[in-house]
Formats: structure tokens, C-alpha cells, sequence
């Protein structure tokens, strides 16, 4: 199993730690999109996806209502522009 909780994600731009900013559920996978929250790096140019498959996503199957169950993750990282 995989908890997103237990993964750090760090910035190759600036160097500091990226917050999760959203989560939506793509077929067999869960994304989870990560991004830098300060005035150094744009968002759109730095922003992380991870995706877990959802066999192994702790995370997911101990939070299912978290975002609303995903459609708050249509604000970030939703095409693949
Ligand atoms: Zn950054």
C-alpha cells in the first residue's frame, strides 16, 4: 500500500517542499497534483502530478470524501497542456 501522506515532494525549481493542491481520480489511477507555494515559482510551469494506482492508494480508501471526492481537482492539472 501507499500513502500520498507519507510521500515528500520537493521542488527541483526552488527547492522547498510542494502542498498538496489537488486530487482527482483518473480510470484506474489517482492523481494527485503537488505544487510550490510561494512567490519563487509559477505554479503552472512547477506543479508535480503523482499518480497512484488506486489498488494500492491508502490514502484514498481512508479519506473517500476528501475534495469532495475529486472534482475540486478540475482546477489544477487537468489536461495535459
Ligand atoms: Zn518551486
Amino acid at each position: 500500500m501507499v500513502n500520498i501522506r507519507d510521500i515528500s515532494v520537493k521542488c527541483g525549481h526552488c527547492g522547498t517542499y510542494q502542498t498538496l493542491a489537488a486530487y482527482q481520480r483518473r480510470g484506474e489511477w489517482n492523481v494527485y497534483t503537488y505544487e510550490c507555494e510561494n512567490d519563487r515559482c509559477d505554479p503552472a510551469v512547477t506543479r508535480t502530478l503523482i499518480e497512484v494506482p488506486r489498488e494500492i492508494d491508502e490514502f484514498a480508501r481512508r479519506d473517500p470524501e476528501w475534495r469532495g471526492g475529486g472534482r475540486h481537482g478540475a482546477q489544477g492539472g487537468d489536461s495535459d497542456a
